[in-house]
């Protein structure tokens, strides 16, 4: 049995921001249920702190890395099978936000160390060191390059991709924050430009990197996809392999989510329209079931393809249609947003922030949820969407590509609808299309209810491609 040590700068159920998070919250649990031993690594948040007493201390150390010279205390916790470990350094993570800051290098150089020293302190004793964008990128050559002892040398490391947008660059002076020498820097392993980057570093030092869906793992070759990590993507050659995202279908369950106004099931779709109209008079839409509703959950920037449904607001809202958008993000979108409630009363709402709760309710109570990314790694809300038997419409790229399968008219498969050029005419003619189904095909569009919310999305079966993947090394 290997013994999986996950290394998240977040995680469910102690702090979320995106995708990651979902991940970090049910892929341990799924190893643990192939036979592996799972452990998690996250830093301890102000909100972790405020919302989760129930965390008992564990030790404590002192880390020095390069002008960094501060205590870490080390917090646990266990969840059925998998135990978490929270590094706890106020200085650092007290903080409203989790990234963001002016010293995220400073503090994530912290964090990686912190969790080196860590592991002779506690008794989960891993064979695998599995680090998560760049926060943890620069785990491997640390453990590499600084640590001597024999455990350390038996470590082996993968490094996994889940936005390869975010690099974690810095300039060269956050050097400074490690005991690695200029020779890293000089030889290119960690150099980016005339800074360090965590995640060059991480793809370079990991046995295996991973990312989150097989089309991604391919787009990133390319320059268009690749944010200038191409060339060293490439050179990771078979040691580079996509394996997609699944979701925890516990928490995201129609038939027994707490969060919906009434519960239902695959085979029995009727309550889905109550919680349409409970959706619609929550949010002050008309009530009424014989009009199409449009779902968008997402963080607000251009990635998710904002501008596309920005420049088409206006045609998306001259068909009839009613649309709700979650989410908060770029300072531009949301502004933009903010008038679609006066401009179409009753037919369209913005609301502008992070709600767990109504995430739930608009992924039950729509029809169709629209995700027409510039590029999506694996991305989650389509397979939520899917689950809750709400229509995907994506743009053919990634994860998106790899898990929505398009409706076909003649043979009544499919489970979503997508377009490939990332174009808002594009996605107009689609979404023509879906909603001419919707009006005008009853029966194929209950077809596709029915085959999105049979579609596998729980972790098993990648659960099953990362102990291949563990197994191998
Ligand atoms: P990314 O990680 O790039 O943001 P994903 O589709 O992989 O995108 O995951 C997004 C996750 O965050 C989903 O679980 C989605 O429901 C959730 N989410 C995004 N924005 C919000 C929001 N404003 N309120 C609640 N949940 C949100």
């Amino acid at each position: 049995m290997k013994n999986i040590l996950l290394v998240s700068a977040e995680g469910l159920p102690y702090s979320k921001s995106g995708g990651l998070a979902d991940v970090i919250g049910s892929l341990p649990v799924a190893l643990t249920k192939q036979g592996m031993g799972a452990a998690v690594v996250l830093p301890m948040y102000k909100k972790t702190i405020e919302q989760h007493p129930e965390l008992t201390e564990l030790c404590t150390f002192h880390v020095t890395s390069g002008v960094i010279n501060k205590q870490a205390v080390v917090y646990g916790a266990k969840i059925g099978e998998v135990q978490y470990f929270f590094i706890r350094q106020d200085d650092y993570f007290y903080r409203d936000g989790m990234y963001g800051y002016a010293d995220d290098g400073e503090r994530f150089a912290f964090f990686c160390k912190a969790v080196l020293d860590m592991l002779p302190h506690i008794r989960f004793k891993p064979d695998i060191i599995h680090c998560n964008d760049w926060q943890t990128g620069m785990i491997p050559i640390l453990c590499k390059q600084e640590y001597t002892g024999e455990e350390y040398k038996r470590y082996k490391h993968v490094y996994t991709i889940h936005n390869l947008l975010f690099q974690g660059n810095f300039p060269k002076e956050t050097l400074q924050c490690f005991n690695i020498s200029d020779h890293y820097y000089n030889n290119g392993d960690i150099r980016f430009d005339n800074g360090i980057s965590f995640m060059k570093a991480g793809i370079i030092y990991a046995d295996k990197v991973t990312t989150v869906s097989q089309t991604y793992a391919k787009e990133i070759l390319t320059p268009e996809y690749g944010e200038r990590m191409e060339g060293i993507l490439a050179q990771k050659g078979d040691n580079l392999v996509g394996i997609v995202n699944g979701i925890d279908v516990e928490n995201w369950n129609p038939t027994k989510d707490p969060a919906l106004y009434k519960n239902y099931t695959a085979t029995d779709i009727r309550n889905k329209k109550a919680c349409k109209r409970s959706l619609q008079y929550q949010l002050g839409l008309r009530v009424a079931d014989d009009v199409m509703l449009i779902g968008i959950v997402t963080r607000l920037t251009w990635q998710k393809g904002m501008h596309l449904i920005l420049d088409k607001l206006t045609n998306i809202m001259n068909q009839d249609v009613q649309l709700v958008i979650l989410g908060s993000g770029d300072n531009y979108i949301e502004s933009e947003l903010k008038k679609i409630e006066a401009t179409y009363p009753h037919r369209a709402v913005f609301y502008c922030g992070y709600n767990e709760e109504l995430s739930h309710r608009i992924y039950a109570g729509c029809d169709l949820f629209l995700m027409p990314s510039l590029f999506e790694p694996c991305g989650i809300s389509q397979l939520i969407s899917m689950r809750y038997g709400t229509i995907p419409l994506v743009r053919e790229t990634g994860g998106l590509k790899d898990t929505v399968k398009p409706f076909n008219e003649y043979d009544g498969s499919g489970t979503g609808f997508s377009f490939r050029y990332f174009k808002g005419d594009e996605m107009m003619f689609i979404l023509a299309y879906a909603i001419n189904v919707y009006y005008y095909n009853k029966p194929g569009w209950r077809k596709l209810i029915k085959q999105a919310m049979s579609v596998d999305v729980s972790w098993d079966n990648s659960a099953r491609e990362y102990k291949a993947l563990y197994e191998t090394l």
